[in-house]
This record gives C-alpha cells, sequence and structure tokens, in this order.
C-alpha cells in the first residue's frame, strides 16, 4: 500500500512483491501531472501551450487517442474536471503498461537495465 513511485514499484518486484496499490496516479493527475516512459510531465507549465502532441506518444490510452497536451493544459486552467479524467485515465494506462514492462523484464531476466532507465527519468 503507497508504493506508487515507478523507482519504488522496480525494488518492490526485485523483493519479491507482486502487488501495489497507491493513489499517485489519480493524485499527479489532479495536479496536472502525467507519468511517462520518457520521465514525468506538467501540464500545467506554458511549454505546452501549443503542443498537439498527446500526452505520450506511442500510448493507446483514450485520453493519448483524443486529446492534445495543449488542450489538456487548456482544460486545467479553465479548471475543467475533465483534465484530471483525462490525466487519470493516461497515468492509470501508464502504471498498466509499466507493468506489463516489468513482467517483460523479469521473464528476460533486463530487469536491472530497465531499473536504471528509470531511474534516469525518475530520480528519488
Ligand atoms: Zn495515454
Amino acid at each position: 500500500m503507497g508504493v506508487g513511485h515507478p523507482v519504488d514499484i522496480i525494488e518492490g518486484v526485485e523483493s519479491g512483491v507482486d502487488m501495489f496499490d497507491c493513489v499517485l496516479p489519480t493524485r499527479n493527475a489532479r495536479h496536472g501531472r502525467a507519468f511517462t516512459f520518457e520521465g514525468p510531465l506538467n501540464l500545467r507549465n506554458a511549454c505546452f501551450a501549443q503542443d498537439f502532441l498527446p500526452i505520450e506518444e506511442g500510448c493507446d490510452c483514450a485520453a493519448c487517442q483524443g486529446f492534445s497536451r495543449a488542450y489538456i493544459r487548456h482544460l486545467i486552467a479553465a479548471r475543467e474536471s475533465l483534465a484530471w479524467t483525462l490525466l487519470t485515465i493516461h497515468n492509470i494506462r501508464f502504471f498498466q503498461r509499466f507493468m506489463e514492462k516489468l513482467r517483460e523484464c523479469v521473464t528476460e531476466g533486463t530487469l536491472h537495465k530497465f531499473r536504471e532507465e528509470i531511474s534516469r527519468v525518475y530520480p528519488v
């Protein structure tokens, strides 16, 4: 319970933990933050005002399929609750894909390499 940071999850898996429950995907969404494999994004930032890419290219979630970073930033600025919903959808899908990748890495014996990659973009 309460372990939701990507690096903490990897450390848990390395220690044999196989179930996690945390508010981080929804709490971060409420603060305009999105998880991606390239690192976190804060869509409140002005640099996203004209960014018409999805939250994360290659993500198959409904938010990334239909909405741009710029539009979600507009929704945040307008205090429209759809912003938090879209970011929550993306963040939960991110963690589903993250766990899929973790399972692959355990099977292939590449967990250490994945941990290094994630630690670079999600420093503790
Ligand atoms: Zn997405």
